[in-house]
C-alpha cells in the first residue's frame, strides 16, 4: 500500500508551531516511506477562513522546505484541494446518507438548540442532541422544505463502542451514546470538518492520518461517518501535546508564534526542522543533530512519544508579564528579548552555523545585512571574499543569522572614538589608566591570533594591574570600542587583528589625553 499522508490546515491564521510540527511529521512519514504529502485547505469555515492566512500558510510550508507533492498550486489527481471548491462532492454523500436514512435533516432554530444547551447546563449534565427531528415523515419534511425553512444535516449516531487503535496513543475507547447526533452539513450549505475530512481523505486514499491529540476525540465521529459510507479506516496517529517552558500547553503568550518569526529572527530553515522533529520524536540512537535532512530517511512515527514536548524557544515569563505580553504581536527585535539563550533550538543553530557551506552562509546573510549602512556595500554579495572571510571567523559565535551584522560592521569601523559621558566615566575611574595602558603594552609586545591569546593577554593585564571582573574588561572596552556595552571581547579581538587594534587604542588614548607608552 502506498503511504499517503496529508496536512490539512484550516487558513485562519498563521501557522505556528504546533501546526508546522503536524505537517512536519506527516511529510517525514511519507518521505520516510517513498509516499506521498497532500496538503489540502480546510475553508469550510467562511467567517474564519481567510485569503491572507491562505498564503502564509503557503509561504510557512515553503521555506520550511516541506514541499507537497499533490495541493494548491501544484495540482495532483485528487483535486480541487480546497475544500471550498469541493462542494458537489460532499452533496453527493450528504445524498446518499439521506437516501439511506443515516442522515437527517434538522429544522432546529439556533435560539431552540441555544435553549436546550441551557436547560442541560443548569441541570448540570452535558448537552447532547435529543434527536428531535430524526424521526420525521417525508411529507413533514418536504412541508417544511416548501416553506423555505434552513436546516443542518445531522448524522444519526449508532449507540455503540468504538476502538481507536492509535499508532502513538494506543487503544482507545469510546461509547458513541455520549456523542449524539452531530451536525455534518450547515446551515449555510458547507460541510462541518467532522464530516468533509473524512470523505477527502476517502477520496485522496490518505493511509495515515497523523495530527495532534486534540483531534482524537473528534476521531469516533470520523469512523463512525468512514462505516456509514463503507470506507476504509485509515491508520491514526495523534501527536502529544507541545508545551512551553511553564510546562503548560502553548498558547499565543508562551510562544505559539508564527513560524515565520523564527525565519525573521535568524534561525535557519534545516535547523527549525531539525528542531520541531525533536518535539515528540526521537531518532534509533537518540542523536539529535541530524543535518542533510537525515530525518526524511529515519523518521518513524512509531518512535514518537506519548507525553507532552516541550518547547523551550522563550524564557519562562514572569507571572506580571503574562497578562501584558502577547509573544505574537511582538516586532522581531522585542520577540529576540524573550528567547531562552540556552534552548536546544540555540545549541542546533549554533552547529548548522558552523557546519554550513561559506556560499550558503554568506547567502543567507544577505539578508540581514543588506539594510546596513555600516556594512560596505561591496561585500554585500554572496561568496563575497572578504564577507566569506570574516564569516569563518565569527560563524562560532553566532547562534542566529541575525547576529552577525554587529560583527561585521566593527570589522570597518575605523572611525571609533568616545560614544558617550558612560564610557568617558569609565576610562577615569580609578586604576582605569593603569589597566589601559597594560593592555596596550601586552598587545604591544605579543602576537596574538585566537580567542583564547586575546583572553590571555587581558588575563596578564589583571594580575599586573591588580584588577578584575569590569574594573578590568570595562576600560579595555572603551580603549578598544569607544564604547561602553557591546560585542564580547576576545570575539571581536582576533576578527581586528593587532594592527587595527593598536590603531584604535592610539586613536582612543589620544582623545583621551592619554599616554599608552
Ligand atoms: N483542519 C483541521 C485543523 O486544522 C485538520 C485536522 C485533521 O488533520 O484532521 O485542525
Amino acid at each position: 500500500m502506498e503511504i499517503r499522508t496529508r496536512f490539512a490546515p484550516s487558513p485562519s491564521g498563521f501557522l505556528h508551531v504546533g501546526g508546522a510540527r503536524t505537517a512536519l511529521f506527516n511529510y517525514l512519514y511519507a518521505k520516510s516511506n517513498g509516499g506521498k504529502f497532500i496538503l489540502r485547505i480546510e475553508d469550510t469555515d467562511q467567517d474564519r477562513s481567510t485569503e491572507n492566512s491562505f498564503q502564509i500558510i503557503l509561504e510557512s510550508m515553503k521555506w520550511l522546505g516541506m514541499n507537497w507533492d499533490e495541493g494548491p498550486e501544484v495540482g495532483g489527481e485528487f483535486g480541487p484541494y480546497k475544500q471550498s471548491q469541493r462542494l458537489d462532492i460532499y452533496k453527493k454523500f450528504t445524498d446518499i446518507l439521506l437516501e439511506k436514512k443515516l442522515a437527517y435533516r434538522c429544522f432546529c432554530t439556533t435560539d431552540e438548540l441555544e435553549a436546550k444547551k441551557k436547560q442541560s447546563e443548569a441541570m448540570g449534565i452535558p448537552y447532547i442532541y435529543d434527536g428531535l427531528h430524526a424521526g420525521m415523515t417525508d411529507n413533514e419534511i418536504q412541508e417544511k422544505l416548501n416553506k423555505g425553512e434552513s436546516y443542518t444535516v445531522r448524522f444519526k449516531v449508532p449507540h455503540k463502542t468504538i476502538i481507536v487503535q492509535d499508532v502513538i496513543q494506543g487503544k482507545v475507547k469510546f461509547e458513541t451514546k455520549l456523542i449524539g447526533d452531530f451536525i455534518i452539513v450547515k446551515s449555510d450549505g458547507f460541510p462541518s470538518y467532522n464530516y468533509a475530512v473524512v470523505i477527502d481523505d476517502f477520496l485522496m486514499k490518505i493511509s495515515h492520518v497523523i495530527r495532534g491529540v486534540g483531534h482524537l476525540s473528534n476521531t469516533p465521529r470520523q469512523i463512525l461517518i468512514g462505516e456509514a459510507l463503507d470506507f476504509p479506516i485509515p491508520t491514526f496517529a495523534h501527536v502529544s501535546e507541545i508545551v512551553g517552558t511553564d510546562g503548560k500547553k502553548l498558547s499565543k503568550r508562551a510562544g505559539a508564534t508564527s513560524v515565520l518569526a523564527f525565519r525573521d529572527l535568524g534561525y535557519s530553515e534545516e535547523c527549525f526542522v531539525n528542531y520541531m522533529a525533536l518535539l515528540g520524536w526521537t531518532s534509533e540512537d537518540g542523536v539529535e543533530y541530524l543535518p542533510n535532512s537525515r530525518t526524511s530517511e529515519i523518521f518513524d512515527i512509531e518512535r514518537c512519544s506519548k507525553s507532552p514536548s516541550t518547547f523551550d524557544v522563550f524564557k519562562k515569563m514572569k507571572e506580571e508579564e503574562k497578562e501584558s505580553v502577547n509573544l505574537t504581536s511582538l516586532t522581531t527585535e522585542e520577540l529576540a528579548d524573550y528567547l531562552n539563550p540556552k534552548s536546544k533550538l540555540n545549541w542546533l543553530s549554533n552547529k548548522y552555523i558552523r557546519d554550513m557551506d561559506i556560499d550558503v552562509l554568506s547567502e543567507r546573510i544577505l539578508n540581514f545585512i543588506l539594510d546596513s549602512k555600516d556594512i560596505p556595500d561591496e561585500i554585500k554579495q554572496k561568496g563575497n571574499r572578504t564577507l566569506t572571510s570574516i564569516l569563518e571567523s565569527i560563524r562560532v559565535y553566532l547562534d542566529r543569522l541575525s547576529q552577525a551584522p554587529p560583527y561585521i560592521s566593527e570589522f570597518f569601523n575605523n572611525t571609533i572614538s568616545i560614544e558617550d559621558d558612560t564610557a568617558r566615566e569609565i576610562a577615569s575611574r580609578e586604576n582605569a589608566s593603569v589597566v589601559m595602558k597594560t593592555f596596550f603594552m601586552q598587545i604591544k609586545e605579543n602576537q596574538p591570533v585566537s580567542d583564547e591569546d586575546y583572553k590571555k593577554l587581558m588575563d596578564n593585564t589583571g594580575t599586573i594591574s591588580g584588577e578584575k571582573g569590569k574594573n578590568l574588561f570595562m576600560p579595555i572596552r572603551v580603549l578598544t570600542t569607544g564604547k561602553a556595552h557591546g560585542l564580547e571581547l576576545p570575539i571581536l579581538f582576533p576578527l581586528l587583528g593587532k594592527e587595527k587594534l593598536i590603531l584604535r587604542m592610539n586613536r582612543i588614548a589620544e582623545e583621551l589625553k592619554l599616554s599608552l607608552s
